[in-house]
């Protein structure tokens, strides 16, 4: 069933932002026919979809803002260590977006946003085969099994409640058995005697983020569309029935404006500057993550996720990505070295055979976190300025329904998918 709303389908569309949002939607903008000019104020995966872990996992996919998260914030102000961590010095704004969180971090709230997280979970991964089919090459790989890997019963009862709150909110089962360290061990040597107990679980599937991006980059150019690079969008004014012009600031490598007749703000952390004027006042904030990669000795091939330390690791072939920490902080603050070393001390005894010092691209980048842990898709106040953001820890997995979701609702001449609604910019 869809929803009727008076619109003409626009034929060339502006997209700020060459991250998996940006491009997602340029792609399936592309598939209906849309002519499209991809902007970004550095290049193609230069935010928060180049360093992540890739992983593409609907069956623990949750709403951030849950009742434990709340722990973990209040610990984080007494522990340097733990995996979350909120600056001593906290600015109004970011006061505002933690109550506003905190408030968010109920059960029912929980429940509620869950609900929808269901009905995107059973339709992400189609969406990722929509691209393949439309050519994009990039692998999408099965993790059969995703290793979830704890040091003790606790931690993996911790994700075991996950699970049965997950289908007690209407969610899918997760397929999944538990096991123990040496049965993990036996599909993945690189995990120590300190992983006692764990999960294998099944249908999951996982990404080497910057090979996807580039190729889906690839694709987008392909297809005619046009990907400028240094071009930071300054300012964007609704010109009325004549479209939209975007205009540079004056760090960008040209001082020409480009006009189209709508645009996509998919700017991830950065979003609030360019949304506000246009009525959008849910604050996208960044929770930024670390990763690095290292060799180990002998090379895995699942992805594998350490329950109780947070953090999550992507095999890419020749290297293993390492990925945590949840730092409220500047999306353009400096990479803190302290961060990279929390992740380190708190995986370190989980692996074996892996030369911590012998790291490689170390890198911090800003989940676009919103208070109440739903992203923004749709139209601001002027259906001339569309939004694509805000996904915090799932921009991966729930970018090509994003970009299938915004293109449907922009070409449908007034056909709007239902599942839209949950994501009004303007809430
Ligand atoms: C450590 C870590 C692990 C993660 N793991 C996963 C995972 O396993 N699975 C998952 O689904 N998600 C994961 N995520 C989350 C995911 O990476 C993000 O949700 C997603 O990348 C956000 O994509 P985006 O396109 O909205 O933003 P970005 O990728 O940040 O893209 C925004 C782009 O906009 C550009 N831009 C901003 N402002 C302007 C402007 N004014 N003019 C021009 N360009 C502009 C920026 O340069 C940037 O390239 C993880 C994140 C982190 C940090």
């Amino acid at each position: 069933m869809t929803v009727k709303t008076a619109r003409t389908a626009p034929e060339h569309v502006a997209v700020v932002g060459a991250g998996m949002a940006g491009l997602c939607t340029a792609w399936f903008l592309q598939e209906r026919g849309v002519r499209v000019t991809v902007l970004d104020r550095k290049g193609v995966a230069a935010g928060c979809s180049w360093g992540n872990a890739g992983m593409l996992n609907p069956a623990f996919t949750v709403p951030l803002p849950e009742p434990s998260v709340l722990r973990y914030g209040f610990r984080s102000f007494l522990d340097r260590s733990s995996p979350v961590s909120i600056p001593p010095t906290v600015d109004r704004q970011l006061w505002s977006f933690l109550l506003s969180f905190a408030r968010n971090c109920t059960a029912r709230q929980w429940q509620r946003a869950m609900a929808v997280f269901n009905e995107l979970n059973r339709s992400c991964l189609a969406a990722y085969e929509h691209l393949a089919e439309g050519g994009v090459s990039a692998p999408v790989k099965s993790a059969d099994p995703l290793i979830i890997a704890c040091r003790n019963r606790q931690d993996r009862e911790h994700v075991l409640k996950e699970f049965a709150h997950i289908s007690a909110s209407g969610g899918d089962e997760a397929r999944f058995e538990t096991v123990t360290g040496g049965e993990l061990r036996e599909l993945e040597p690189v995990l120590s005697a300190e992983v006692r107990t764990g999960l294998r679980v099944y249908g999951q599937r996982f990404i080497n983020p910057p090979e996807f991006v580039r190729t889906l980059a690839e694709d987008v150019r392909n297809r005619g569309g046009e990907i400028v690079e240094n071009f930071s969008v300054d300012r964007v004014h609704d010109l009325g029935e004549s479209g939209v012009e975007l205009v540079p600031s004056a760090s960008s490598r040209t001082a020409d404006t480009v006009r189209a007749d709508a645009v996509v703000l998919a700017g991830g952390a950065w979003l609030n500057d360019l949304a506000r004027p246009f009525g959008v006042k849910m604050r996208v904030q960044a929770g930024r993550g670390y990763s690095f990669t290292v060799r180990p000795r002998v090379m895995p091939t699942h992805p594998i996720y350490l329950s109780g330390q947070r953090i999550a690791c992507n095999p890419l072939g020749d290297r293993f990505r390492v990925t945590g920490s949840m730092e409220f902080r500047s999306p353009d603050a400096p990479l803190d070295p302290r961060r990279i070393r929390t992740i380190i001390e708190s995986a370190r005894p989980m692996f074996s055979g892996i030369d911590w010092n012998d790291r490689h691209e170390e890198w911090v980048g800003s989940r676009p976190c919103t208070a109440d842990g739903l992203p923004l898709i749709g139209p601001s106040r002027s259906p001339r300025v569309q939004i694509a953001g805000g996904h915090g820890m799932w921009g991966m997995v729930l970018g090509p329904l994003t970009g299938r979701l915004l293109a449907d609702a922009m070409t449908g001449n007034g056909e709007v998918p239902p599942l839209i609604r949950h994501f009004d910019p303007l809430r």
